[in-house]
């Protein structure tokens, strides 16, 4: 047999089922005819290209690509474990079976590494076409995973584009929307004051409504564009001591702390690593809601963090009205609220910017509560690396 190869084929005598493309690696034609016979047997309708060094294989390869690579491991001109080195420099997905007289087992698991489904010793050629078999099974399943996971990359992808270009826009809308607001806002307030009594009193009202609308729409617009800049800001994440944070946020809340007689207690809090005012933000939004959704008794608020095994649990509760179960997660819904602004006054994007910015540091956040038993807030921060360094020192000290 020359470098160029051979070809040989089964299906001459009667009608097998399984079509099979083979591409043997062998010197000796008898040895070949037996692997196709084995085959045959068991009702495999195989064509076969024999080759016995590197270029008709790698040539093979390409021209007729194999369904199934057989390689003997002794060969005069080539080493049959080459094989595995050229299937992968090829970047292909064959299955390659070790057919070979006498294989130690040290070898065998070499092949094994190197990248062979498995071997067949030639004494056993029965043990063949259920080997084939085996290897076309498992690489239509590696098939199959890998078009999963292509899939799910490009939907993941594509949603993150989508996110990204809707951030983008509601950014763009609400910043370019502020301007010819503030004109209707500046125009309206000026109608009012000037013409308020020399109209009738219809007109009064109606300026009066107009001038309420675009007021409330001013404050919605700079609550949008508070949220989608959440993910814009760029800043490097630093340590950040909640202590402090605590302090400025009750500074912050004085008049609603004062006003409801709120108590807030707060054990000491550790440093995490996140961006200063977002930290700032998501306490000052859930310990004001905790003041502003307060039930009959005077609101007691506690504040306190628990280290868990990678992160840090935040917990701040309240007393105050709490919420129905089946509400616990649309309220982190941007403008999602459970209540008319008549009764509590707002416009339903705190907790989600919370939601956001916790989620843009690898945490979570949820709430449990009862209607009427109050609520405990929580969220999660993961613990930056160096202190998960700190951890596994402290676990083996
Ligand atoms: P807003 O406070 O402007 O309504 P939020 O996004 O902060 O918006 O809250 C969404 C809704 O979640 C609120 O309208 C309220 O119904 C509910 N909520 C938030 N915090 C509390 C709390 N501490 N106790 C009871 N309900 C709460």
């Amino acid at each position: 047999m020359g470098s160029a190869g051979t070809r040989l084929a089964t299906q001459d005598t009667a009608a097998p089922n399984a079509m099979l493309r083979a591409l043997l690696v062998e010197d000796n034609a008898l040895d070949a005819t037996l692997v196709l016979r084995a085959l045959y047997k068991d009702s495999f309708d195989v064509t076969a290209d024999v080759v016995q060094d590197e270029a008709a294989f790698t040539q093979r390869l390409h021209t007729n690509p194999p369904d199934v690579v057989l390689a003997d491991y002794n060969l005069p001109n080539w080493e049959g474990m080459q094989v595995l080195a050229v299937i992968r420099r090829e970047g292909l997905d064959i299955p390659v079976i070790m057919v070979t007289g006498a294989l130690g087992d040290v070898t065998a698991v070499e092949c094994i590494k190197q990248g062979a489904t498995d071997y067949v010793l030639k004494d056993n050629l029965a043990r063949l076409p259920e080997a084939i078999r085996r290897a076309l099974r498992e690489k239509q399943e590696r098939q199959l995973r890998r078009q999963v996971e292509d899939d799910l990359a490009k939907k993941a992808e594509e949603l993150a584009r989508s996110n990204a270009d809707l951030e983008q826009f509601a950014y763009v809308a609400s910043h370019d929307l502020q301007e010819p607001l503030r004109m209707v806002t500046a125009y309206t307030q000026l109608l009012g004051e000037r013409y308020k009594g020399r109209l009738d009193e219809s007109a009064d009202k109606f300026i009066g409504y107009a001038s309420e609308g675009a007021q409330r729409m001013q404050v919605l617009i700079q609550d949008l564009l508070a949220f989608s800049r959440v993910g814009r800001k760029e800043s490097a994440p630093t340590s950040v001591d909640c202590n402090a944070v605590m302090k400025e946020v009750q500074q912050t809340l004085t008049s609603a702390i004062q006003e409801s007689g709120a108590v807030v207690t707060c054990a000491d809090l550790p440093a995490v690593w996140a961006d200063h005012t977002q930290v700032a933000q998501v306490f000052q939004n859930l310990i004001g809601n905790a003041i502003k959704f307060r039930g009959k008794e005077t609101p007691a608020i506690s504040v306190r963090a628990e280290k868990q095994d990678q992160q840090w649990l935040f917990t701040i509760a309240d007393n105050g009205i709490g919420i129905a179960p089946e509400y616990a997660q649309n309220i982190f819904v941007v403008f999602q609220r459970l209540h008319t602004r008549t009764e509590y006054p707002g416009n339903g994007i705190g907790l989600a910017i919370c939601k956001k910015i916790v989620e843009r540091y690898g945490g979570k956040i949820w709430v449990e509560s009862q209607p009427d038993r109050g609520s405990a807030f929580r969220f999660t921060i993961p613990l930056h690396g160096s202190e998960r360094n700190d951890e596994k020192r402290e676990a083996l000290a």
